[in-house]
């Protein structure tokens, strides 16, 4: 009776102390297995005196199913703890779904769009890979013209150009159409120039205006009321005398530095004004190839470039970042 007693003791001393699985099933061997000690002393039970062998054979038996019982729920316990680590934590916070924006440029260009669109503007959209025709010809700027040195061209062939800039459907849209012509032309453009203010490729939005009585003072007045509404109603403009062949007289349009409010600033080389577009009436001779009646009409016209634009409105001050497609750059609009 004494040994059962001392065999119970030890086991569970054991089984407590256990703190894995490979030792609990290596206890259940040892003590139940063939060769294990319960299993054992049941053997030599008739090695007793015959009065203590049902007693003892009794006790052993009930010790057999206690430990048996006690190991197995051991083990069970262990499997029920390494399942609760597996589990998923409902209540933490998800990960979040990352959701696509539209490109900054893409914004932009929408923006103005909107703008000219309310202001009474049809657009129109065209090749981007021109004839040297309609890029520079038509547009008073024949091939001996000095003003192509302004652009660095990527030449298809002698004839084809990737357009250099929007104004090359003015004409596209003028040869087909009578006055008035009041469109906007959006999209891409071709320069071979790369550095932190220039890409090979970028977007321009062109815009042209053709009635009759149309004068430089309209043109002052839709891009003012353009530059307010794209900016804020605080931004002034100034218009330079400037060059460009397909309009006569040309002006850069200036507006008053968006960072410093004409104080002067690094964005602005210390000046207060930023260059943001290049306009003019448009000039006769662009008129005479698409035989308009030079008497009868005027009109003006204006290019802008949309990354110049949005740089400013978001305080970017390289432009290649646009087209880098870093998704921590594009979220952040
Ligand atoms: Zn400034």
């Amino acid at each position: 009776m004494k040994t059962i007693a001392q065999i119970r003791e030890d086991a569970l001393n054991e089984l407590n102390a256990a703190q894995d699985s490979e030792t609990i099933r290596n206890l259940s061997v040892r003590y139940l297995g063939r060769k294990g000690v319960v299993t054992q002393f049941l053997r030599n039970i008739s090695a007793l005196p015959p009065e203590e062998r049902p007693q003892a054979g009794k006790k052993a038996n009930e010790l057999k199913i206690e430990l048996d019982q006690a190991f197995e729920a051991a083990l069970k316990k262990l499997e029920d703890a390494s399942a609760a680590d597996d589990r998923i934590d409902v209540s933490l916070p998800g990960r979040p779904a990352y959701c696509g924006v539209l490109h900054p440029l893409t914004q932009i260009t929408r923006q103005i769009c909107d703008i000219f669109a309310r202001l009474g503007f049809d657009i129109a959209e065209g090749p981007e890979v021109e004839s040297d025709y309609y890029n520079f010809e038509a547009l008073n700027t024949p091939k001996d013209h000095p003003a192509r040195d302004m652009q660095d061209t990527f030449y298809v062939s002698d004839n084809i150009v990737l357009r250099t800039q929007t104004s090359s459907m003015q004409i596209r849209f003028m040869e087909n159409h009578t006055p008035p012509v009041r469109i906007i032309a959006p999209g891409k453009v071709y320069r071979c120039d790369s550095d932190i203010t220039h890409t090979p490729m970028f977007h321009q939005v062109e815009g042209l205006l053709v009635d009759e009585n149309i004068s430089f003072g309209d043109l002052k007045g839709m891009l003012t009321t353009f530059v307010h509404q794209i900016f804020d109603d605080q931004t002034s403009l100034r218009f330079r005398p400037s060059f460009f062949p397909f309009t006569e007289p040309s002006a850069e349009v200036d507006i008053l530095c968006v960072m410093c409010r004409g104080k002067g600033c690094r964005v602005c080389k210390q000046t207060g004004w930023l260059e943001v577009l290049g306009s003019g009436m448009v000039h006769p001779a662009v008129f005479e190839n698409v035989r308009y009646d030079t008497d009868k009409y005027t009109g003006f016209a204006f290019g802008m470039g949309v990354e110049r634009i949005a740089m400013l409105k978001y305080g970017i001050d390289d432009i290649r970042r646009f087209f880098e497609n870093d998704f921590r750059f594009l979220r952040q609009f």
